[in-house]
């Protein structure tokens, strides 16, 4: 515990100490100003921390190009004789107290000048100075005090004599331009702002391009292309025509005067024209004969047509070209003989080629038909069939029997109502005279009233009988009606009698 309080102690002597010494440092000081240029200015010189001093003889050193001296005074405050005076740039401060030490602080003196309208810009220093000798106190022991210089800093506008030009912008075809700010290089401040400049049409910038170029081909002329301005797209340069080229065959190609090898001919595999100037890039080249390939066609050679005696042949396939035969023929069968006709006599005779051939028909023979017995009516005939070409063929035949050539029916007895009719027909064929006979069936008595204009006409032969006709006792027919019917009938059955005979005949 102690220890801490003896260190503790310790440090405040040494604070009280530095504090002292501090104090006790005795200064000459000389103000600092900041002016311009034909300012009028004070420079002070003050003395601080004074021991005490009763004699002070000071130099202040200027610089005459930039201060102009006007007037100088110490102050009342240190008492004793003031005496001022200028020489070359050097204010000499005298001062003197007699008998005593003057301890005051504070400013000394005061020096006026005035800024000269020529001074250079920044700080100028004012300067002070002593001789040890020049500050005693009353014992005329000498006083030292530490001088601090001060002095002028002249704030000078600035001539801006070192210039630059920024954010100048040369005018494009696309952008515009900008003369650029002046900027101090002293100062360090942009002085002059710039303008802008208009596009200059003429200035291309960004590079350029060639467009509308075209290739000279074999057909057609070519074009160096346009330079055109990358940013304006404007055409810088024209281009020019440029002759055609006849080695730049453009379009394709086509192979021309080809010809395929065939059996007879060599080949030719046929030159690469260009399609468009026709001209012939690379010639073809010749191919051997294509002893398979043939062409001009076939013909047919020893061909032999059959016949009913010899056998053909199709005949040999040969290439027109080169007479190689492509293809044998085949054998044609012999033609059978035709025409003609055998008999029991002879052969068929071949229309081609006159020859007999095949056999003898022993079917086939020359008839002669001979009646031996007339047929009649009712009793068969016989005739003989021999062949004429005396083969012997001999045969008999009956004829059939010819059957009645039967006349018209003709009426023996006429039918009435209660009775039936006969008739009768005679064979006309001479030398028969066969007769035939039937019956014809009764009258049938009418039942309705008859239109005497348009009598029923009763049928001779008819057997069927009419069922309403047939029931004589019909309420709703009248005796009158009958008896008129009756009498009707009878007429009628006369008229029919009569045509009956003339058709007979
Ligand atoms: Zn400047
Ligand atoms: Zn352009
Ligand atoms: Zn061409
Ligand atoms: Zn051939
Ligand atoms: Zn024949
Ligand atoms: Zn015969
Ligand atoms: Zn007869």
């Amino acid at each position: 515990m102690k220890k801490i309080i003896s260190l503790l102690l310790a440090c405040m002597c040494c604070m009280i100490f530095a504090v002292t010494a501090f104090a006790a440092n005795p200064q000459i000081v000389v103000s600092e100003v900041t002016a311009e240029r034909g300012d009028e200015i004070v420079i002070t010189v003050s003395v601080k921390n004074n021991p005490g001093v009763s004699s002070m003889k000071l130099e202040v050193k200027y610089d005459t190009d930039v201060l102009e001296y006007k007037s100088s005074a110490i102050s009342n405050n240190f008492g004793g004789v003031p005496a001022t005076s200028e020489s070359n740039g050097k204010v000499q401060l005298n001062w003197m107290l007699f008998g005593s030490d003057s301890t005051a602080n504070g400013v000394f003196a005061e020096i006026k000048f005035k800024v000269k309208d020529t001074a250079i810009g920044g700080k100028s220093a004012v300067e002070v100075s002593y001789n040890p000798e020049d500050v005693c106190d009353k014992n005329m022991d000498n006083v030292a005090f530490e001088t601090v210089n001060g002095g002028v800093t002249v704030n000078v506008p600035c001539q801006h004599t070192d210039t630059k030009i920024i954010n100048a912008k040369e005018a494009t075809c696309c952008e515009k331009g900008y003369t650029g700010d002046t900027y101090c290089n002293e100062c360090k401040t942009v002085i002059a702002e710039g303008t802008e400049i208009a596009k200059n049409a003429d200035n291309h910038v960004g590079g350029t391009e060639v467009k509308n170029a075209k290739e000279a081909t074999c057909t057609e002329k070519g074009y160096t292309g346009d330079t055109h301005c990358k940013g304006c797209g404007a055409v810088v340069a024209k281009g020019s025509e440029t002759a055609k080229n006849a080695d730049n065959h453009v379009g394709g190609t086509e192979v021309k005067n080809a010809k395929e090898a065939t059996c007879a001919e060599k080949g030719y595999t046929g030159d690469t024209c260009c399609k468009g100037c026709g001209a012939v890039v690379a010639k073809g080249s010749e191919t051997a004969k294509n002893a398979d390939n043939h062409v001009g066609g076939t013909e047919v050679k020893n061909a032999k047509e059959a016949t009913c005696t010899e056998k053909g042949y199709t005949g040999d396939t040969h290439c027109k070209s080169c007479g190689v035969k492509l293809e044998s023929g085949e054998e044609i069968a012999m033609l059978n003989h035709k025409g003609g006709k055998a008999t029991c006599a002879e052969k068929a005779k071949c229309e081609v080629c006159g020859n007999e051939y095949g056999e003898v028909d022993a079917d086939t023979h020359a008839l002669k038909y001979e009646t031996v017995k007339e047929p009649t009516c009712t009793e068969k005939g016989e005739r003989k069939i021999t062949c004429e070409n005396g083969c012997g063929y001999e045969k008999s035949e009956e004829i059939e029997a010819l059957g009645h050539d039967w006349g018209e029916w003709v009426t023996v007895k006429e039918a009435t109502y209660d009775e039936k009719g006969l008739e009768e027909r005679t064979c006309e064929r001479t030398g028969c005279g066969e007769k035939e006979t039937r019956e014809t069936d009764k009258l049938v008595k009418p039942s309705k009233p008859q239109n005497p204009s348009n009598p029923s006409k009763p049928n001779p032969g008819v057997t069927e009988i009419n069922p309403n006709e047939k029931d004589e006792t019909n309420p709703n027919t009248g005796a009158a009606i009958r008896y008129g019917s009756v009498a009707g009938a009878a007429i009628i059955l006369a008229a029919v009698v009569v045509i009956s005979k003339n058709n007979k005949k």
